[in-house]
């Protein structure tokens, strides 16, 4: 799945997140100690790039969209995040952003690789939906 921009209305880069639900308007991040200890970083430093995550993340719920977050120990089982996410997802909500695909630069509903991803969501539904029935 191909990292999403996120901008304002207007064209203003909030930031690029690791995953999202378009159709739900959740956002999910992985956490880690290391994107803000990396390369030696000062207290000085990691507290910036604190503060720069908090701002980012404002942003993303400004814009109408629900942010998921996770540590690289809950992805390994996965439940605790799709419990997160299920409480996130809830009714649908407004957002009120320009999504854009980070490979093509392509708005995400004009990305050929979203479109294909989305057939193959489509054939997974249709499968399960056989052995189910
Ligand atoms: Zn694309």
């Amino acid at each position: 799945m191909p990292q999403v921009d996120i901008l304002t209305p207007a064209g203003r880069h909030i930031g690029r997140c690791d995953v999202l639900w378009s159709r739900e308007g959740v956002v999910g991040e992985a956490d880690g100690v290391a994107k803000y200890l990396e390369d030696g970083a000062s207290e000085q430093q990691v507290g910036r790039r604190l503060l720069a995550e908090e701002e980012r993340q404002r942003g993303f719920t400004d814009l109408g969209l629900a942010v998921v977050r996770w540590t690289p120990r809950e992805a390994i089982d996965g439940g605790e995040i799709h419990t997160r996410f299920q409480r996130s997802a809830g009714p649908p909500r407004s957002v009120d952003a320009i999504l854009r695909c980070s490979c093509c630069r392509r708005r995400l509903d004009e990305c050929g690789v979203e479109a294909e991803i989305a057939t193959w969501r489509r054939m997974v539904a249709q499968e399960f939906t056989r052995k189910v029935w």
